[in-house]
């Protein structure tokens, strides 16, 4: 898929021959070869795209229970599209509360009967094996998962698929070693467990909740977003190739409404959610009084703060990928870019001048940096949310860039001028749209930093290590960045506070969620 360009950049001394195959210019161009070729040519990439053959996508897809496909009480299918190019890739079952029921049904049995009897020690073999056969089938995840969602194979394949592989691996670690999870005290898994996740990241948030819920001896019962169930349905496949006993795993495709109907059955725990704000308050509604324990994982409006002595072109590559990994469609995004007015003028020239690199286009093309926006209904939601920020008074900018004539693509999109009453500057867009506002001292940067609903994650660019102490004690986020943004580890506790949820996910504090202690 062809991708905008910024016209000074000069030509690689590569060359395609008449035949296709490549040929590197044996020595660099004279330099007034080079500079006529600066003037005149485009930088140009051959195409990379990686082969969608490696994606075994079935034509239909069913409901996995009890460790079987099954077909949905209502037989009925929704059909999932590539967002990068508007096609359908595959049928899936529709689910509804019937559906709920049987996979309840099946997990409630299997953790009576034969996960929470199972010796700690042999559950964590069917974790490390998960973790295997993932690494195995990696390539297969990640073009499924790229054509599923529209993020950059690149993505997809160096950050999404060995992250969910390492949750499983890290999470077999602490199978046997519950008691040293909750000290002086008695671990026990809650029993069925339920589980809805989102969109952005299908397979790593699959990750995120099943592997410490199965380490901590809990069954599942999954409901992926229904735009993006394919991975999650592979991952069924792959339980069955660990021989998981059935109705350890249930994977669950449908609706909201089929969400809620697994939240609130009198059977399941814990409810674990990811996704939009309102619904995981409708499910906190759904199930109050109901004594579930409960981990909602929700939006985000970070702060990505740039202070005068940090060191720019590192500032400007973090506050690059704080926004447009995964075309911004990320809870901890760096959404809100706060620049120390000393250096905002160079620092937003910079910004602009590397933001015309980026490639926008073919998610299966390994050189792309942007991808496609994962459904029409999101598109409208950016499209909207920028329209506001024009219609309020702010100034947009974007870089030339041609996109691709189908699909769901939108131009990374850079605001300055904003209030911190504008829209964009409050709400989350979930998309590759960045807002700036200047600040003149410390004090001021905390303070317009904490200026949000949202508590999930933020980011501090500067050299001097106190300062980073200092604010980072104040900062009123779950996760804080120094010099860097993105970063996951599953060791590493992530989650938020105020409108972004509560409980943690990943590391310790993310295993004792799906633990009771008595
Ligand atoms: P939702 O919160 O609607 O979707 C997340 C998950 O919840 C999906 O599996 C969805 O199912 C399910 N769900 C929807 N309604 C209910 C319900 N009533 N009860 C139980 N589960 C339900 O997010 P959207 O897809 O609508 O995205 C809207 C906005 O939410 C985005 O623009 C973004 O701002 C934010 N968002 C935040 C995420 C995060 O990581 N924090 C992730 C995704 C979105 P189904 O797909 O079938 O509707």
């Amino acid at each position: 898929m062809s991708s905008e360009q910024p016209p000074k950049r000069p030509e690689r001394a590569v060359k395609r021959a008449a035949s296709g195959a490549l040929t590197a210019a044996a020595a660099p161009a004279a330099p007034h070869v080079a500079s006529a070729l600066a003037a005149s040519s485009p930088w140009a990439y051959s195409p990379a795209p990686e082969s969608k053959e490696l994606a075994l996508i079935r034509p239909r897809y069913g409901l996995f229970i009890d460790g079987q496909e099954r077909a949905p009480v209502s037989g009925e299918v929704v059909v999932t599209y590539n967002p990068a190019t508007e096609e359908p890739l595959a049928e899936v079952a529709k689910g509804g509360a019937e559906d709920a029921d049987r996979a309840i049904t099946a997990a409630d049995r299997a953790h009576r009967k034969v996960w929470s009897k199972m010796e700690p020690r042999e559950r964590a073999k069917y974790l490390y094996r998960i973790s295997r056969i993932m690494q195995e089938r990696s390539r297969e995840f990640a073009v499924t998962e790229t054509l599923d969602s529209g993020k950059p194979i690149r993505e997809s394949r160096d950050v999404d698929v060995p992250l969910a592989a390492a949750h499983f691996w890290y999470y077999a670690g602490w199978a046997d070693k519950l008691q040293y999870a909750v000290p002086g005290r008695r671990p026990e898994s809650h029993g069925v467990v339920g589980q809805v996740i989102p969109w952005n990241f299908p397979l790593l948030m699959l990750a995120w909740k099943i592997a410490p819920a199965l380490a901590a001896g809990n069954t599942v019962v999954l409901k992926p977003a229904s735009t993006t169930p394919l991975t999650a349905l592979l991952f069924a496949e792959v339980c069955q190739q660990a021989d998981l006993p059935p109705g350890v795993v249930n994977i669950v495709t449908g609706p909201g409404e089929m969400g809620m109907a697994i939240a609130t059955d009198p059977r399941v725990a814990k409810v674990a959610f990811t996704g939009s704000t309102s619904v995981g308050i409708k499910i906190a509604q759904g199930i109050a009084g109901q004594g579930k324990a409960l981990t909602l994982e929700l939006g985000g409006k970070a702060a990505n703060i740039v202070f005068e002595d940090a060191a720019l072109d590192q500032a400007v590559e973090g506050v690059i990928n704080g926004i447009f990994f995964n075309q911004g469609e990320v809870c901890c995004a760096g959404s809100r870019l706060l620049v120390q007015e000393s250096i905002a003028e160079e620092f937003i020239a910079r910004l602009k001048e590397r933001m015309t690199t980026l490639r926008v286009g073919d998610p299966m093309d390994k050189n792309t940096d942007v991808g496609a926006i994962n459904s029409r209904a999101q598109m409208e939601t950016i499209g909207e949310l920028v329209a506001s920020g024009v219609a309020e008074g702010a100034k947009l900018w974007q870089p030339e860039c041609v996109l691709p004539t189908r699909g769901w693509f939108y131009k990374p999109t850079l605001f300055t001028n904003v209030a911190q009453s504008h829209r964009i500057a409050r709400e989350e867009i979930f998309g590759p749209v960045l807002s700036t506002i200047t600040f003149r001292t410390v004090d001021e940067a905390i303070e317009k930093a904490n200026n949000t609903a949202y508590g999930l994650s933020a980011g501090i660019w500067t050299e001097k290590g106190s300062r980073i102490l200092q604010v980072a004690a104040q900062l009123k986020a779950g996760v804080v960045w120094a010099n860097t943004f993105n970063r996951f580890d599953p060791t590493a506790p992530f989650g938020g506070y105020k409108e972004s949820g509560y409980g943690r996910e990943g590391g310790l504090q993310g295993l004792s969620a799906y633990l009771r202690s008595s």
